[in-house]
């Protein structure tokens, strides 16, 4: 257990990069390769101004923890350069992602370290990494990195898996406690890659999407939301708050107002000590990592709300994650209809053990998730 307390390995560099007006600059960049108990270190590559070792090393360990929660071979690390994009040209961006390849290419591989992208990087990012890792190694498996292009070895369905990999929790969840689709009403918070493409199975299911927010505002509608008529509006104007005739709220409110099902897909720390005790959903769904802090989770399960928790709620990305890499050292490509074939059975499985614990020890999906986790980690270090 103490084992499980402190990461395996930590690389801490600086990446020296001439910027696009011949002036030198350096980044400072991490990967922590935290557990390898059940297979190689998986986990994201974050640019960020705040990116800093202790927080690269929390999110390392998440991931450990997440991989066994849905129980693919891979063990869990995060990476992280300290950046605002924002402020930098691509050509600026390409180079410091070939400077981080150069620095971990002897520490990362198919078997070995299989980043992916997270905040501020993307399917690009990854095409750079896989470039520079494959002029440097040779290795043409292009399994190093997940969350490619197509093209370049990425995986059909990963844009909507996470959403997806969200709506089948919800599915069980829901058989659970016999909420049925045609009667259930639903918040999302985040209009994003997660929060979009889970509302819209949600609501093609027969689920009522009674509120919406991005980071403007929010709007509700007891009478129920098309999450893509809802989208359009946002693409042409800017915002879901330019969608006419309905309640407008701030994101603070939409989280106290009525539902059964409230899924955060936006940020960390929504629900607090201020908020949780406000919440009337039966089910928080937790699409975002870190949407619940620890004392918002204790009110809500005071209160016998259920929080399915982000480990579970969001693994699908990293499951189709774990996909990608597979093909990639098989050498094949399947269809988008094969990976969500793949992808439900782990979901509802992940989830059908977790509840089990949860009956079995009456504790919180949460506890029960990290307590499976843990010790599928500890018998794999065994
Ligand atoms: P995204 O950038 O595509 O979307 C984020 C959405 O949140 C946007 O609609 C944005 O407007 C909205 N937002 C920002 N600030 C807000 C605020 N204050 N209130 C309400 N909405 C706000 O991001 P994403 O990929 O959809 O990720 C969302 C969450 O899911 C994050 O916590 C992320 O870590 C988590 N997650 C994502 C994936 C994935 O595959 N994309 C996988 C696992 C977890």
């Amino acid at each position: 257990m103490n084992k499980l307390k402190e990461p395996n390995k930590v690389h801490e560099f600086d990446i020296p990069i001439t910027m696009d007006d011949n002036t030198k600059k350096s980044f400072k960049g991490y990967r922590v390769q935290f557990n390898n108990a059940r297979g190689p270190y998986k986990g994201g590559i974050r640019f960020h101004p705040q990116v800093d070792l202790d927080e690269v090393k929390a999110l390392a360990f998440w991931m450990v923890i997440k991989t066994a929660v849905v129980g693919v071979p891979l063990g869990g690390g995060k990476g992280g350069v300290e950046v605002n994009p924002k402020e930098l040209k691509e050509t600026e961006l390409e180079k410091i992602s070939r400077g981080w390849v150069a620095e971990m290419a002897d520490h990362i591989g198919p078997r070995v370290d299989v980043p992916a992208p997270d905040i501020n990087t993307n399917p690009q990012t990854m095409e750079w990494m896989l470039d520079e890792y494959e002029k440097i190694t040779n290795d043409t498996t292009r399994a190093t990195f997940t969350g490619k292009p197509i093209e370049s070895g990425g995986s059909e369905g990963r844009e909507q898996a996470t959403g997806q990999g969200g709506f089948y929790a919800l599915e069980e969840i829901a058989q659970k406690l016999d909420l049925k689709p045609e009667s259930s009403s639903i918040i999302v918070q985040g209009l994003g890659n997660v929060g979009y493409n889970f509302a819209v199975l949600a609501h093609n299911a027969g689920y009522k999407i009674v509120g919406m927010s991005d980071s403007k505002g929010a709007i509700y509608n007891a009478g129920g939301f098309d999450p893509e008529e809802i989208q359009k509006i946002k693409k042409e104007k800017g915002s879901v708050v330019d969608f006419e005739g309905v309640i407008k709220l701030t994101n603070e409110e939409l989280l106290e107002q009525e539902c059964d099902i409230l899924a955060p897909a936006a940020l960390e720390n929504q629900l607090t000590s201020a908020n949780a005790a406000k919440v009337k959903a039966s089910v928080v769904l937790e699409l975002a990592n870190g949407p619940t802090t620890p004392k918002a989770d204790k009110i809500l399960w005071d209160k016998k709300i259920y929080v399915v928790p982000d480990v579970l709620a969001n693994a699908g990305g990293v499951t189709v994650s774990y996909f990608e890499w597979d093909q990639n050292l098989k050498n094949q490509h399947w269809t988008e209809q094969e990976v969500l074939s793949k992808l439900e059975p782990i979901m509802k499985k992940a989830f059908q053990d977790i509840w089990k614990a949860h009956v079995d020890h009456n504790m919180d999906l949460r506890t029960s998730a990290f307590m499976l986790a843990v010790k599928r980690i500890i018998s794999a270090m065994k």
